[in-house]
């Protein structure tokens, strides 16, 4: 039986891109070599690489704006740092939401002054802060779109005539934003784009080429935007399978129709939540993620109870992160809205028997 996937990341994908992809595995584009033990510079790969870098920017509706799409490598956590040796010549706003926003805080002050406009840190980043103010004279503001681990997501962007960075590993693709008013973009590709090993940075030109530093070549947006994302050798694999996903995104109606899609999923959950007493949700209501719904059970004591109930459901992958406890499931792009109508029926199931 095929389990109902709600890990957090490396997670579900579309079950027709697993059959496309192992079969290039096998047999890429009628080759008769594999997709993995072919040239990146062969004509077929050359062609994968620019379409998944063209439905990207096609997807976020940034063609023809100034944007360029890469696939590196390095996780979104090289991001944390290729962003500030890029763009931070003196100080650079954060607003500090979580476990991933804090690694790329940690990381720009390598290279200068960072200033921590608002943190949810006193109530271990439950909430997404409102009301702060954005100083003057800083060379962006670094924000993290959603909070896997803690499962909150901002509904809202501040705006700024500074350059607006966005870390968006775990909600890219996943519902319709104005993605012109940022101006670089990062995200792993692991939750709703592919396989770990290739992480899409989404950057607008003009940003570029600000900073006095020697800027060495792998960590240089401009020389990747240069070679067409092929400075060095691509992850073949997850840039196809990447490539695969945005394929079915786009055949399904775009980020609009499966922005719909997550919205009755997580209806679903946080319903549940709210009206069973067995379970409380961790993040303030406002700030609750589309894409990670966290939450705990009100009395501890039935946990061996719940844990064997939803294993034996098929369940997978919602044992919350160690730094909230508790639960999280994830309810990424590729998550059929069944699997959370299984989560659902166990947690009423709870119900009836606590
Ligand atoms: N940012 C966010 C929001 C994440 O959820 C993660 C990983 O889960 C990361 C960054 C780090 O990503 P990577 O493991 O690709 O470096």
């Amino acid at each position: 039986m095929k389990k109902h996937n709600f890990s957090a990341g490396p997670c579900i994908l579309p079950q027709e891109v697993f059959l496309k992809a192992s079969e290039a595995v096998m047999d890429f584009n009628g080759s008769g070599l594999s997709l993995i033990e072919v040239s990146h510079r062969s004509k077929d790969f050359v062609e994968v690489m620019e379409k998944a870098r063209n439905l990207a920017l096609e997807l976020l509706g940034l063609e023809g704006k100034g944007y360029k799409a890469l696939f590196l490598q390095g996780g979104a956590s090289l991001e944390f740092l290729m962003v500030a040796y890029n763009l931070l010549e003196t100080k650079a706003g954060y607003l500090n939401t979580g476990t991933w926003s804090s690694k790329a805080l940690k990381e720009a002050r390598l290279f200068g002054e960072v200033i921590e406009v608002g943190s949810s840190k006193d109530e271990n980043f439950n909430y997404i802060p409102k009301g702060y103010t954005i100083p003057n004279g800083l060379d962006y503001l670094h924000l993290t779109s959603n909070n896997t681990i803690f499962g909150t997501q901002l509904k809202k962007f501040p705006k700024v005539d500074i350059p607006l960075v966005c870390d968006m590993s775990s909600d890219i693709f996943s519902r319709q934003l104005d993605f012109s008013q940022f101006d670089l973009i990062y995200a792993g590709a692991q939750k709703n784009m592919g396989p770990a090993g290739t992480t899409l940075v989404v950057v607008k030109e003009d940003i570029l080429g600000k900073v006095s530093r020697e800027i060495p070549s792998m960590l240089d947006y401009k020389v990747h935007i240069s070679k067409d994302s092929m400075f060095n050798t691509p992850a073949v694999f997850a840039v196809y399978t990447s490539m695969l996903t945005l394929e079915w995104l786009k055949n399904l109606g775009g980020i609009a129709a499966i922005e719909e899609i997550n919205e009755k999923k997580a209806q679903l959950l946080y319903s549940e939540i709210d009206l069973n007493p067995v379970f409380e949700g961790f993040a303030k209501k406002e700030d609750r993620s589309n894409m990670n719904a966290t939450f705990n059970l009100t009395d501890s004591k039935l946990k061996d109870t719940f844990d064997a109930l939803w294993k034996e459901a098929g369940i997978n992958g919602i044992n919350g992160h160690r730094s909230v406890g508790g639960y999280r499931a994830s309810m990424y792009n590729a998550l059929p809205l069944e699997s959370v109508g299984v989560l659902v029926d166990v947690m009423s199931e709870m119900e009836r028997k606590g």
